[in-house]
Parts: structure tokens; sequence; C-alpha cells
């Protein structure tokens, strides 16, 4: 597993790790046939669900539901992570 440290308030993302993705949409709005604006993956259950801009704000939903506050952006060519606890962000690349 690779990761990187990184400087912040943030002790979730001094350490997050940067293992690839796996493709595919928001599995919850995939499960209702629903739309997504953006993907942001969950670096605790490896799930990938939709953004803010998202209609449906899966991501945020599961960070609160299920204990796990950290994201990463799944869109092409962006490199960051995000705290949900800590409403705080770290480029990963
Ligand atoms: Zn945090
Ligand atoms: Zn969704
Ligand atoms: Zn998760």
């Amino acid at each position: 597993m690779r990761r990187r440290k990184k400087k912040t308030l943030c002790p979730e993302l001094e350490d997050v790790p940067l293992d690839p993705m796996p493709p595919g949409g928001c599995i919850e709005c995939l499960a209702t046939g629903d739309t997504w604006v953006h993907l942001r993956f969950c670096v605790s259950c490896r799930e990938t669900r939709c953004c803010d801009d998202s209609k449906n704000r899966h991501a945020r939903k599961h960070a609160a539901a299920a204990g796990h506050p950290v994201i990463r952006s799944k869109e092409p060519g962006e490199h960051w992570a995000w705290c949900y606890d800590h409403e705080a962000g770290v480029r990963t690349a």
C-alpha cells in the first residue's frame, strides 16, 4: 500500500491510502437508476459515491452514516482527498 505524508490539522489526511481506485459509478445511484455529477471514493471501504454537487450527495451521507470521513476525488485529473469531519483537504499528487 502506497502512502504519502502530509501536514494538516486532520490526522486522517496525513495518512491517506493512495491505492488505485476501481472503475465504476456511484454504487447507490446505480442501484436506484439515479445520476451524479462527480464521483468520490471512500478510502475506508473502497466504495464509490457521488459528490456534493450531485442531488443525492451519497459520499457525504456515507461519511456520516458509516463514520468514514475521508474521500478521494475519482475524477480524471483531480488528485486530492477531503475529510468531512474536519472540513479539510490535501493534494494527493
Ligand atoms: Zn479528519
Ligand atoms: Zn450517488
Ligand atoms: Zn466507507
